[in-house]
């Protein structure tokens, strides 16, 4: 089995050209064109030495993940379901604003922290992606989207790992993943630009501070323990108050100064005003600078669960907001593909739901329409 280059960082790439006898400018060469070009063919890099650019094909392959299906939103959102293999698949969602473009990544195919109010989470756990299969999706969308929009200048500006699976118990493909993100050879996104968001897996969070310090979201959703370990079963093991000691020590590597809690926001569950008032005061215990996104819970099949009503979400953003806490509500985008937070499903069962649902509108694949972030020039594939 040939090596598939889209799992190396710039060092693993190093090394990997070193044991062919290469120079590491060569390795430059090669991820600049893979990941900067979306070129996946030897033949086309056409600065390579001609005997490298020949052997290669025998040691080593650039291979993306298959494109199951792809939906576009009235809003300018695109869902890409790509196969990983085996009746899995994970999905990418490309989400154009008027001053960035972001990707929602996935970094595993379902997940094993099985959060009540989650799609990911109720589906059960697969497998970890590999790096390559992390990257592929950024690689297809950044390169799917720039041959759209004919253009040769960066499209996605940020990228959040937030789609389906808990990245940090995905940690050693995550890590290279990252850096190739944030490499100046690779996609140049600066470190404030990625996100890694977790449900706090405490001890990773230690490392990533040390490995790759990126922008931190924390899922917390309950302002209590007994409301937490019933929302997020990975609070039995990593309690409230490690996880708010955990954030602290992040804050000093981190490329912020403050982190992101995310908070889901559930009818009658977690989202009275006493919730808002237990949840200012549990930041101010901790002392941790922070900001606060409500996410409106995003409702699938299976789960019994209710969004809370408008004016509940608007009154517990007031509390904190008065409070002191800078606390936005999220935009709900792309809900009319199932591709707004939580709703990533990706399993054979949502598949073919995809499929029926496009069958059902008539709804050409090919034809999906790509909004540019700014002066919006939209452009057919
Ligand atoms: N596993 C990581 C990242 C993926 S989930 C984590 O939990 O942080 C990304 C975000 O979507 C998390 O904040 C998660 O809590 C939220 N989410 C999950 N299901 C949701 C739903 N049905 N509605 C709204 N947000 C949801
Ligand atoms: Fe996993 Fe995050 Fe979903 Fe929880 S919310 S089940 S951690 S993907």
């Amino acid at each position: 089995m040939t090596a598939n280059l889209l799992d190396f960082d710039l060092e693993g790439l190093a090394a990997f050209c070193e044991r062919l006898g290469q120079q590491r400018f060569r390795a430059v060469q090669l991820f600049r064109w893979i990941h900067q070009r979306g070129v996946a063919c030897f033949e086309e890099m056409t600065d390579l030495a001609r005997d490298l650019r020949e052997r290669l094909p025998s040691v080593a392959r650039v291979q993306g993940l298959p494109v199951l299906a792809e939906q576009a939103s009235a809003d300018g959102t695109i869902k890409w379901l790509f196969d990983v293999g085996d009746g899995n698949a994970v999905e990418a969602v490309y989400i154009p604003e008027d001053d960035r473009a972001t990707l929602c990544v996935s970094s595993q195919a379902g997940c094993a922290v099985g959060c009540r109010f989650c799609s990911t989470g109720h589906q059960g756990f697969s497998r970890n992606l590999t790096t390559g299969e992390i990257l592929a999706q950024l690689w297809h969308a950044e390169h799917e989207l720039r041959r759209r929009l004919q253009t040769r200048e960066r499209v996605i500006s940020n990228v959040v790992m937030m789609g389906m699976g808990e990245p940090l118990q995905n940690y050693a493909a995550l890590i290279p993943a990252l850096r190739v993100m944030l490499d100046d050879h690779g996609y140049g996104l600066s470190r404030r630009r990625v996100t890694v968001s977790t449900s706090g897996v405490v001890p990773m969070m230690e490392r990533l501070a040390q490995d790759c310090p990126v922008a931190l979201a924390v899922s917390l959703h309950a302002p209590d323990d007994a409301l937490r370990d019933r929302l997020v079963p990975l609070n039995r093991k990593y309690p409230l108050h490690e996880l708010m000691q955990a954030c602290r020590r992040y804050l000093p590597a981190a490329p912020r100064d403050f982190v992101t809690f995310e908070y889901c926001m559930l009818d009658g569950i977690n989202d009275t005003l006493t919730h808002a008032d237990a949840l200012v005061a549990l930041v101010r215990e901790h002392g941790v600078p922070c900001k606060i996104n409500l996410i409106p819970f995003n409702p699938f099949p299976a789960s019994g669960l209710r969004r809370s009503p408008r004016l509940a979400v608007k009154a517990f953003a007031d509390r904190l907001n008065a409070a002191g806490i800078v606390t936005t509500i999220r935009k709900t985008r792309g809900d009319d593909i199932d591709a707004a937070c939580g709703q990533l499903a990706g399993d054979v069962q949502d598949r073919t739901r995809v499929a029926q649902r496009l069958a059902r509108r008539g709804e050409d694949l090919a034809v999906v329409r790509v909004q540019r972030p700014q002066g919006a020039r939209e452009v057919a594939p």
